[in-house]
């Protein structure tokens, strides 16, 4: 059996390690990059290696930023007495997406996971509770997955807000996102939904 030339088997390794991309994805998408200009294929890499070497996270929220700090950070307009809590960017953006949300953000970077090994010095815990402590904060939203790593979460993080004995008002989105799912494969309907109708933590 004949193989590929060395590049081109490469590129297909490469491209199979993507989420939802087989041997036959791997191979169509490689045959049509080699069927491109050079130009074509060149802007693609490029925007690759920038992908890593341009972005970074954001000193404040750490969300995706380019800079210091990220362009929601960096809006005069955004409401700075409200942070919504999320497991990571991408759940951030999902919310964005709605168009509903005009207050400020922090990305944990996980769950707490006691299976995974993943405890709250692995996650921006200790952050979150010093941007609630300069004082300018009224209201936190909690909206992380409605799994049980995310009720764990949500109830741990409920504890620590509570006891820095601030008068902060605490809520969660509303159960509108469906039980088992993840808040980045809810519709945005469904989550700006859940968002208006966030209830207060008791
Ligand atoms: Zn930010």
């Amino acid at each position: 059996m004949a193989h590929y030339p060395d590049p081109l088997e490469r590129l297909v390794t490469e491209l199979k390690k993507l989420p939802g991309i087989g041997q036959r994805t791997a191979e169509r998408l490689a045959f049509f990059l080699l069927n491109q200009p050079e130009e074509a294929v060149r802007a693609l890499s490029e925007a690759l290696v920038e992908l890593k070497t341009k972005i970074r996270l954001c000193a404040e929220c750490f969300n995706f930023a380019e800079g210091e700090r990220c362009p929601i950070c960096l809006d005069p307009k955004r409401d700075r007495s409200i942070i919504c809590v999320v497991s990571n960017p991408q759940e951030l953006w999902k919310i964005e997406k709605t168009g509903g949300y005009h207050g400020l953000y922090h990305v944990l970077g996980g769950l707490l996971s006691p299976v995974n090994d993943v405890g709250p010095e692995d996650l921006r815990v200790q952050e979150l509770l010093r941007r609630l402590e300069r004082g300018d904060v009224k209201e936190v939203i909690l909206a992380l997955d409605p799994t049980v790593e995310g009720e764990h979460t949500a109830m741990y993080l409920a504890r620590r807000i509570r006891a820095l004995g601030r008068d902060l008002k605490l809520t969660r989105i509303a159960q509108g996102v469906p039980i088992g799912r993840d808040l980045e494969t809810a519709d945005e309907l469904t989550l700006s939904r859940a968002l208006e109708g966030r209830v207060t933590v008791e």
